[in-house]
């Protein structure tokens, strides 16, 4: 049984803004945005500069992002102004020490669990409620995202505001509102996360198969949860 204050027909029925708002409302200062600097994060900031809603923006850097992406962060820092929160993960030359040379060769799932999902463990603890901007159109491990679900993993409600926006939408709000973006995906890349793990995407392929390619990977596991909606 939810604790929330609309069910979940009522909220899959609220706009992005509004989803926004709405949680705002609900959560207060204990809501949080994460960016990793993909077209998803130039929405999402905009978005919640526009609204004046002043939460924290937490950065998941792994240390293996393209200089594009590093670059994309700077631009939306200087132009809305952030102040961003940026969890430990130990350095590379620290997981070489102990794991072993490329991780993301060998066991792609245990690098990500070490440089994604334990850091976002650690950076969600003061919050109840944690934005991300995952769609349910960017492959099939999203499709069934709700826009409301509860992570148990985290202890936290996840606020999907983008869950029902095709990438088109993404693209037009990008344009219509003049916002910086990773000029990586002009070039092919239409999901961007870790240079080892992801290349360009072809058109007629999903979204995210560029993203551990060649292998049955969707998933760096940070979305990977025992979700429920809110019933
Ligand atoms: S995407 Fe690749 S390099 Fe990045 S954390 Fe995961 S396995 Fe490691």
């Amino acid at each position: 049984m939810s604790s929330l204050s609309l069910t979940e027909h009522e909220i899959e029925a609220l706009p992005a803004e509004e989803l926004l708002r709405w949680s705002f409302g609900e959560f207060g200062e204990r809501l949080c945005l994460s960016c990793s600097w993909q077209k998803q994060s130039s929405v999402l900031v905009h978005m919640v500069s526009e609204l004046d809603l002043g939460i924290d923006i937490v950065e998941l850097d792994t240390h293996l992002f393209f200089r594009e992406s590093y670059e994309t962060r700077e631009r939306l820092v200087e132009r809305y102004g952030l102040s961003l929160i940026r969890p430990d993960v130990i350095t590379i030359a620290e997981q070489h020490r102990r794991e072993g040379p490329n991780l993301w060769e060998r066991d792609p799932d245990r690098c990500c669990h070490i440089r994604k999902v334990e850091p976002l463990i650690e950076a969600l603890d003061p919050y109840e409620a944690w934005i991300s901007g995952i769609r349910r159109e960017q492959s099939p491990s999203r499709a069934n995202a709700r826009k409301v679900e509860r992570s148990e993993r985290y202890g936290v409600w996840k606020i999907q505001p983008l869950a029902d926006w095709s990438e088109d939408d993404v693209w037009r709000y990008i344009v219509a509102n003049d916002i910086p973006f990773n000029p990586l995906h002009d070039v092919g890349y239409r999901s961007i996360g870790c240079i080892p793990c992801t290349r360009p995407t072809r058109p007629d392929e999903e979204e995210r198969a560029g993203r551990w390619a060649g292998s049955d990977k969707l998933e760096c596991g940070i979305h990977l949860d025992t979700t429920q909606g809110v019933r």
